[in-house]
């Protein structure tokens, strides 16, 4: 069996990992990862013959030679890989997880904090137990720092990732409702998210500044769960930002949302403040940009760098993206949905400044026993709030629609299918308006687009 050292000492060598045969880099470490429907020990030839120099496999009726690398299990081995190349980097590593907005927080920290130093970040959205290795095993001897994502849908898993990218500094964007499934309820998510903080705060973070006792944990002071989370850990090199409590170090407020945001924040030490003009749409997003900007005031880069690095981000993949069309704006935010996200996005569209108002909202998938008390609660949320017209799609939306007691006003559909809502569309076409799209990935509510 080949050790972790071993394969340590091939990777030094041989420093990019291929797991995809379609994608075999020259000269790489191939990964035979086993997939629901594949086991990648059936292709470990092929990666040799398309170039791999060397393929770990578990199957040991595929070890055709010495470049065949036989393991217990790849996926463990590919994880012990990385969590020992970690410890051999000296750098500091920023994990982050929660429920919402990990993505958009990490490319906002790691747009800025690419302003100074080399950087290294998740690539897209590769935060689970193969992506973090992955993207630990990405990181060499010039990246000054790096920026983790961790998912979760499920408990022991941030755990685990923990283990691996060993952060030394660390973020909880927020818990709510998401993977309610696999999480067992909002509790669960807590108790799952908040393995973050028990290993930043546990004997776990090997990686301390000089004179902390703890890893460094940085927290909005807006919000009450997190803080009780920290405190119920005995966290104690907290960095805080946010608007409550005197210790922030920085604080933010949003000055326009039309529906761009334009937002002005302090620097609490030097009581200095600045305005900036950001790419993106939310008011949820000023939790996003103020966690960003206070990670890059606490690794001292100048201000210039800070909202050169904000302003420029540009948010990807329908994650909040504006979309001007001839008669219409856009927000589209169909990457995914969850209940938490949907509230604040549905509230946010009540905030914006805009004459004519539209939600359109899919299913959330994922939400088990509590899949139609959700939507239930999702319609009377849309309801209470002041918009011209909504319309929503999916079986669990038009299921929780009889649960409504309260009479509705305005004007509102409810479609069973995206199919069926785009028939309905076409026959009432939206004109001069800001329209949210947003709703689970399986509803793929993009196809609605080319109706505006
Ligand atoms: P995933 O679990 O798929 O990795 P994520 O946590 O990385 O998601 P993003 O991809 O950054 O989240 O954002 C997805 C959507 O979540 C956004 O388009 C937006 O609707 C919503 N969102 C982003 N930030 C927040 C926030 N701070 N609070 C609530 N919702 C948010
Ligand atoms: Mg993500």
């Amino acid at each position: 069996m080949t050790t972790t050292k071993q394969l340590y000492l091939l990777y030094q060598q041989h420093p990019v990992i291929s797991t995809d045969t379609r994608k075999i880099a020259n000269n790489s470490l191939f990964f035979a990862l086993k997939g629901d429907k594949f086991d990648a020990n059936v292709f470990a030839k092929q990666a040799i013959e398309a170039g791999a120099a060397y393929a770990v496999i578990d199957n040991p009726e595929y070890k055709l030679g010495d470049r065949y690398l036989l393991v217990d299990d790849v996926l463990t081995s590919l994880q012990d890989l990385a969590r020992h190349h970690r410890r051999q980097l000296n750098i500091p590593v920023i994990g982050l997880t929660g429920t919402n907005g990990k993505t958009t927080t990490k490319e906002l920290i790691n747009t800025v904090l690419s302003q100074h130093f080399k950087t290294q970040a998740t690539q897209g959205n590769l935060n689970n137990h193969i992506g973090v290795p992955l993207t630990i095993l990405t990181i060499d001897a010039t990246h000054e720092l790096a920026v983790i994502e961790m998912g979760a849908n499920h408990q022991k898993e941030i755990e685990l990732l923990c283990s691996i990218a060993q952060p030394s500094h660390g973020l909880i964007t927020n818990v709510g409702k998401a993977h309610l499934e696999g999480f067992g309820g909002v509790e669960g998510v807590k108790k799952a998210k908040g393995e973050l903080y028990d290993y930043l705060g546990g004997a776990g973070s090997e990686w301390r500044e000089p004179g902390k006792d703890q890893a460094c944990v940085f927290i909005n002071s807006d919000d009450d769960i997190l803080t009780k989370m920290a405190a119920d850990r005995g966290l104690n090199n907290i960095i805080y930002y946010g608007n409550t409590g005197a210790s922030n170090l920085v604080s933010g407020e949003i000055v326009e949302n039309a529906p761009l945001l334009t937002l002005r924040w302090t620097n609490n030490a030097k009581r200095e403040s600045y305005t900036i003009k950001t790419q993106l749409t939310g008011a949820y997003n000023l939790n996003n940009i103020l966690a960003a900007i206070s990670i890059g005031t606490y690794f001292n880069l100048t201000t210039n760098q800070i909202n050169n690095g904000i302003e420029g981000y540009q948010p990807k993949n329908n994650r909040s993206q504006i979309v001007q069309t001839a008669t219409n704006t856009l927000i589209c935010d169909y990457y995914n949905a969850n209940p938490s996200s949907m509230v604040v996005a549905i509230e946010n569209v009540g905030k914006i400044d805009a004459k004519r108002k539209v939600l359109i909202l899919g299913d959330m998938f994922e939400m088990g026993q509590e899949s139609i008390a959700e939507h239930t609660a999702v319609i009377k949320k849309a309801f209470d709030t002041p918009v011209d017209e909504r319309i929503f799609i999916g079986k669990d939306f038009s299921a929780a629609a009889n649960n409504i007691k309260q009479p509705i006003t305005g004007k509102n559909s409810f479609y069973p299918t995206a199919d069926d809502a785009i028939s309905g569309l076409r026959a009432n076409p939206i004109k001069n308006s800001t329209v949210l799209i947003k709703g689970s990935r399986g509803m793929a509510l993009e196809r609605l687009v080319e109706l505006f």
